[in-house]
């Protein structure tokens, strides 16, 4: 019989999150022995991939559902859209110093400035942007956050937006230069590209089918691919599987997973490489979302830069759907149900029920109707530069209160109480946060050593442990040197 492969680290799913873990523990202990699968033919072709995601470096510049409005008109609290803000500036830190390592390719293959704005119409919503820019703009991770309701002012910020609008319209904007646009699969690659080049052993087209525990703690993984089946063994598992990590942490039998759901989400954008109208764009503008629509699904129009090429995208246009992956099957919904997660999925389906609803009609929603909403954004546009794709699959988070369910929009790490296995469940702020998330992991699988650790992740992120947004001074520091090494505006 063939001897079992064994290793110190295996991680599930080819996409940002295991990439970013693999080359944190490579980091830290570069004598680990690590295998990635991937079940697709290639890395960072589901969520991670560019054109399954916006791209938007999510740092809470610009996204209204980071910062609700205030029930009593007061400034709304800043505090969620700080926390974000500082996760991201991880990611900038993490990825700066990659770059100056090599590791990294020239940070213009996946990074660039665009800059971040936030577009409101209506008495009501422009007097609330009018507040959250009081209560952002003197934070010092939000510098140079500017706000106008002067037409003239927001038309040469992003004239496609203003031009062919009603003047009388009351219409509310704000900007910041400082924003991003990220390609997470080109960030992926290059990643996966330097753990196979130190010793990490990559199968593609594999599956991992199913998991068991040892009695010495560590885990037998059983893979399937189209004609073969074999076992290997590792010391610890992260399940880094997207939408399927919820079944696969399942499969483990791991207590701390019961009662969790998954409600997965689908989404179309629409799309212009029309370079005519490309050219008259360089923003991510959000805005408000419809009554009823998810948080994730506040409408945008983004300069998207993949491969070099810039395209324009508006969306995301929402639906049901109940695959868990985008290349995922319809039966993930149905077989993700256990006696101990019926009622909160039954929970979150009676509490949201307008969401569900809501959901249901985006998808009956035809191309036109799409185009119109467009033209709210976008009033001179033409149905005939764009054309509609779909895109990732979010897979948001049930998780169990008590014995009903809540319907999540972040992300939730589980981890077994040995540590040996951790998954990560939920699609939100997404591929921006990969490295807090992924420290917060490299924690809850290895506790004791954790703190022994602090001096080589301060090589990488100089600010761990430390808030930024509590101190203007290395605040400032610290967007201006990943700035430089990133090729970004200071
Ligand atoms: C429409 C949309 C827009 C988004 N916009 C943004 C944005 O603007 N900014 C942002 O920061 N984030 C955004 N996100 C979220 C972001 O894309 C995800 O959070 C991130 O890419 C998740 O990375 P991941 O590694 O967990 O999952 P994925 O990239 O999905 O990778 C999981 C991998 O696991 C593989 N896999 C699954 N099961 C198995 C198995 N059993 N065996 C082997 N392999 C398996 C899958 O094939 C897949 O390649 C968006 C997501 C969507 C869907």
């Amino acid at each position: 019989m063939p001897e079992v492969e064994e290793f110190d680290l295996a991680l599930i799913g080819g996409g940002i999150m295991s990439a970013t873990l693999g080359v944190l523990v490579k980091k830290l202990m570069p004598e680990s022995r690590i295998v990635m699968f991937e079940r697709l033919d290639d890395v960072a072709l589901e969520s991670s991939n560019p054109w399954n995601n916006a791209g938007t470096g999510h740092a809470a510049l610009c996204e209204l559902n980071y910062m609700p409005d205030s029930t009593d008109g007061s400034l709304p609290d800043p505090n969620k859209a700080i926390a974000i803000n500082e996760q991201f500036q991880v990611s900038r830190q993490f990825w700066a110093s990659l770059v100056q390592e090599g590791i990294l390719d020239n940070p213009a293959s996946f990074i660039r400035t665009v800059p971040h704005m936030t577009f409101v119409r209506g008495q009501k919503d422009c007097d609330y942007l009018s507040r959250r820019f009081q209560a952002l703009s003197s934070q010092p991770l939000f510098a140079g956050m500017e706000f106008s309701q002067d037409v003239k002012q927001i038309s040469k910020w992003a004239p496609l937006i203003t031009n062919g609008r009603d003047s009388k319209e009351e219409v509310a904007a704000t900007r910041i230069e400082q924003g991003t646009d990220v390609d997470y699969g080109a960030i992926t690659k290059q990643l996966v590209r330097w753990l196979s080049d130190n010793g990490l052993h990559l199968e593609t087209g594999t599956e991992v089918k199913n998991l068991y525990q040892y009695s010495d703690g560590s885990w037998q993984l059983k893979l399937g691919g189209s004609s073969y089946s074999r076992l290997i063994k590792s010391k610890r598992v992260f399940v880094g599987a997207g939408g399927w990590a919820l079944k696969l942490l399942q499969r483990s039998g791991i207590s701390e997973v019961k009662g969790y759901g998954t409600f997965p989400v689908s989404g179309h954008f629409l799309r212009t490489d029309n370079q005519a109208v490309v050219r008259k764009h360089l923003a991510k503008v959000y805005s408000q979302a419809a009554v009823g629509a998810p948080p994730m699904s506040v409408p945008h129009l983004d300069t998207r830069v993949v491969d070099g090429k810039t395209s324009l995208l508006f969306g995301p246009f929402a639906g049901l759907n109940p695959k868990f992956l985008k290349s995922g099957s319809i039966l993930d919904l149905p077989l993700s149900i256990r006696p101990a997660n019926l009622l909160p999925y039954l929970s979150v389906a009676v509490k949201n029920f307008s969401l569900v609803q809501y959901l249901l009609r985006e998808i009956a929603k035809p191309r036109s109707k799409k185009i119109e909403e467009l033209r709210e954004f976008v009033p001179e546009a033409q149905a005939s530069d764009w054309s509609l794709y779909e895109a990732g699959q979010r897979a948001q988070v049930i998780k169990p209160v008590g014995r009903l369910g809540t319907l999540q929009f972040g992300t939730e790490v589980i981890t077994s109480s040995d540590g040996t296995i951790s998954g990560l469940l939920g699609a939100s702020p997404g591929a921006s946060v990969s490295v807090s998330v992924m420290l917060d992991v490299l924690e809850k699988m290895h506790p004791s050593e954790f703190s022994g650790w602090f001096s080589g992740i301060k090589k990488m992120i100089p600010s761990f442990g430390k808030k930024l947004n509590q101190d203007p001074a290395l605040a400032k520091r610290t967007l201006a040197s990943t700035a430089k090494a990133l090729g970004l505006k200071a």
